[in-house]
């Protein structure tokens, strides 16, 4: 046997795992396929600052997130809500005046959400933690036999699959899972999974001096929704937006999606939006590691998520599900990530 606990994935949900388990001194090894940890939580950086392409904030009555911030002595501040929200009909007139921030309230990490990520990576032991690491099948024979697509083979108690249950379905399992499991997996949207995030960063925000919050709506596009994404500590200032055209048609027209985005940004925020000092486009949807085909279709509302029956005590409790998309409570979020962590540390550790 290798280690007990085998974490395939190194997203918040595996690293923070990880964590509870080496402080409770149980033995695990992290798998991540990419080449960085982190998985949904990814930053672009600029002369210092981050920009997040993934996710952005979190919220008041998230105690998970609030002990990880002040434990790792982050500075969280608010989002910026002052000024007025913009809007766009679909003939692509701007209209002023009509709300305000809608995301006023919510938290943001300085230097991004990422600077979750690198002490929690830091703090594990690096003999336990792998990136490169392609998980592509898994066997239950007396335990768990982990196979990686380099053709190494790791050998534990006990598997958690803490990826997206849709990436978790397309793995072998030998043997075979039950058709009503791989069936649940399939059934769980990845939250967020079909989004693309632009990011335009400029030398400064300048759209607060005009009494615009950086906050927009748009029925024209190709950006819906627009925020604003300054980073704190250099006042470098940057808005985001989320694509609105759809994942399948999208795929394959990046750069034309790019342009439309500063062209809008222009028509929204003046002629100043039309000249980035860099831009960054995510389109999630296009990583294997994050959706599946399943999820380029978007989802209108946020999923009932949590442990779907037939996902529970696989393999005999050998094999478990560990991505935010199980969380009971907080389901597709950073806090649904800790909550999952948190409950099968719990699990393992008293089963140990
Ligand atoms: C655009 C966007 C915006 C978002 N905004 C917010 C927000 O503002 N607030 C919020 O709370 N949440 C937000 N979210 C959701 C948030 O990102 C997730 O809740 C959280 O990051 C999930 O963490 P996880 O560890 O459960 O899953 P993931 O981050 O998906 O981690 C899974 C890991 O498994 C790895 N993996 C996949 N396949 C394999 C394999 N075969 N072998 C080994 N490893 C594998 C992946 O590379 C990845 O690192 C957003 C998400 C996106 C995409």
């Amino acid at each position: 046997m290798d280690t007990d606990v085998i974490v395939i994935g190194g997203g918040l949900s595996g690293l923070a795992l990880a964590d509870q388990l080496q402080r409770a001194g149980v033995a695990y090894q992290v798998l991540e396929a990419r080449a960085r940890f982190g998985g949904r939580i990814k930053a672009a950086y600029v002369g210092g600052a981050g920009f997040d392409l993934g996710p952005s904030w979190f919220w008041p009555g998230q105690p998970r997130m609030a002990a990880m911030v002040e434990r790792f002595g982050l500075k969280v501040f608010d989002q910026y809500a002052n000024g007025t929200l913009s809007f766009e009909d679909e003939a692509g007139a701007v209209h002023r005046d009509v709300g305000f921030s809608s995301m006023e309230g919510s938290y943001r990490i300085a230097g991004g959400i990422t600077a979750l990520i690198d002490p929690l990576v830091s703090g594990l032991d690096q003999r336990n933690i792998m990136t490169d690491a392609v998980v592509s099948a898994i066997h239950e024979a007396d335990g768990v036999a982990v196979e990686l697509q380099s053709g190494v083979t790791i050998k534990g108690k006990r598997a958690i699959l803490a990826l997206p249950p849709r990436v978790a379905a397309e793995l072998r399992y030998e043997p075979e899972l039950p058709s009503l499991a791989i069936k649940a997996m399939r059934l769980v949207p990845t939250w967020m999974g079909g989004q693309a995030k632009f990011v335009a960063v400029y030398d400064r925000p300048f759209w607060r001096e005009d009494g615009l919050s950086g906050d927009a709506m748009s029925r024209h596009g190709p950006l819906v929704e627009i925020h604003d994404a300054t980073d704190p500590n250099t006042g470098l200032g940057a808005l985001f937006g989320f694509v609105g055209i759809p994942a399948h048609m999208r795929h394959g027209h990046s750069e034309a999606v790019k342009s439309a985005a500063i062209e809008q940004l222009g028509r929204l925020f003046g002629k100043q939006a039309l000249s980035p000092k860099e831009i960054f486009y995510q389109d999630w949807a296009q990583q294997v590691e994050t959706a599946s085909d399943l999820d380029f279709d978007p989802v209108s509302e946020h999923p009932h998520y949590g442990l779907p029956a037939s996902l529970s005590g696989l393999w005999g409790k050998r094999l478990h599900m560990g991505s935010t998309e199980i969380a009971t409570q907080f389901g597709g979020y950073l806090e649904g990530a800790l909550e999952v962590a948190e409950h099968l540390a719990q699990d393992l550790i008293a089963d140990r």
